[in-house]
């Protein structure tokens, strides 16, 4: 079953307004075809607007980092998912361990989420990931498939197949110490298998299961020769348009 890689940079709370269009001036032209591959960036929300317009007519998509589950109301800070989807972005990154773990987000929320971004017609990358606790304890498997199971309650198939599963164990973001390309393949199958389940075996071979977790230019082909590993969510090695446009490429 051959499913399109997408490759998406989470800038996380990097960049300010004028760095960010320096950064889209430079690789938009340099993209690969949308044919490939789809090349995501995942702004902070003060930097969408300037981003989607910078790259409007490039092959850059572009994505949020977070949104409420609520597309309007009474819920000061927060970002409407309508509204996001108003801006043109395409992705909302969901359930980041940076969130669950600092902002305490749980799998219920995440759900949530993930039905409001398909209601505003966009396409969520839901993130999960064991800590280092749990992976050493043997349960990472477990413990990620619950993650999944929760995030996708009450979607349907078709919305299922559409989205994007980013599994990042905990251990390796930021740390430079990343998963062996065995290890990502197993847990990125494991997701599959979840997927397979709540799903059935036709949604599954549609759905789009990302690796992360200290991906950069020099490992991130090792990742992509794994069968179930369609794609990475990168940090750091995002953050440079070279590094960015060498991770597209790989
Ligand atoms: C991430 O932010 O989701 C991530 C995987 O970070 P890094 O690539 O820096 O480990």
């Amino acid at each position: 079953m051959s499913r399109k890689p997408i490759i998406a940079g989470n800038w996380k709370m990097n960049k300010n307004v004028q760095e960010a269009m320096a950064f889209v001036e430079e690789v938009k032209d340099q993209l690969p075809s949308t044919d490939k591959v789809d090349a995501v960036i995942g702004a902070s929300p003060l930097l969408l607007n300037g981003v989607k317009f910078a790259s409007a007519d490039s092959n850059l998509k572009v994505a949020a980092q977070n949104c409420y589950f609520e597309d309007a109301g009474a819920f000061t800070g927060e970002t409407s998912p309508k509204v996001l989807a108003d801006m043109g972005m395409d992705y909302v990154i969901i359930g980041h361990s940076e969130r669950r773990e600092y902002f305490h987000e749980t799998d219920e929320d995440i759900n949530k989420k993930a039905h409001a971004i398909f209601r505003n017609n966009m396409t969520p990358i839901i993130c999960c990931g064991e800590s280092l606790e749990t992976y050493e304890a043997g349960k990472a498997v477990e413990f990620v498939g619950a993650q999944v199971s929760a995030a996708l309650k009450d979607l349907s198939a078709e919305q299922v197949a559409s989205l994007v599963i980013a599994y990042e164990p905990i251990w390796a973001i930021g740390t430079g110490k990343s998963a062996t390309s065995e290890d990502a393949e197993n847990m990125c199958k494991a997701v599959r298998d979840v997927v397979v389940a709540d799903f059935g075996q036709e949604v599954a071979d549609k759905v789009r299961v990302q690796y992360g977790g200290s991906v950069n230019p020099s490992n991130i082909a090792e990742y992509m020769a794994c069968p179930d590993v369609d794609g990475a969510l990168v940090g750091g090695a995002s953050l440079e348009p070279a590094s960015f446009l060498a991770l597209l490429n790989f």
